[in-house]
């Protein structure tokens, strides 16, 4: 069944408003990061910016896949696959997408996978 065309805006509207908060954190981090690198030219504080930068470069990481699974999911919005479980094709509930716009499985298909993960572990 599909989503309500309000529904689809409403979410449509916060997936977009998340992407470009990350976006714009994202690149405050790289700002810092080249302001640090000309204030500190001392070898010893190198090594500590060093260990700092590669803090950040695993937040980025993170923050990079988040803005590629929000785009796949804005890209299902245009597309009007969004909502509907991955698995076994049946609508994701409303709460489910709200607490996690980005999700492309129903809490039954997610909680099997999570079952799937513990015993392949
Ligand atoms: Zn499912």
């Amino acid at each position: 069944m599909a989503m309500n065309k309000d529904r689809l805006e409403y979410f449509k509207q916060y997936l977009t408003n998340q992407r470009d908060t990350l976006v714009s954190e994202a690149m405050k981090t790289v700002e810092d990061m080249s302001d640090e690198e000309e204030t500190f030219p001392d070898p010893t504080d190198r090594a500590s910016l060093e260990s700092d930068r590669n803090f950040l470069l695993r937040i980025r990481d993170r923050e990079r896949k988040l803005i590629v699974k929000i785009n796949e999911a804005l890209a299902r919005i245009e597309d009007g696959t969004f909502g509907i479980c991955e698995m076994c094709g049946e609508d994701i509930s409303e709460e489910r997408l709200k607490a996690r716009p980005v999700t492309t499985l129903c809490i039954d298909c997610k909680t099997e996978e999570e079952e799937k993960e513990k015993i392949g572990s």
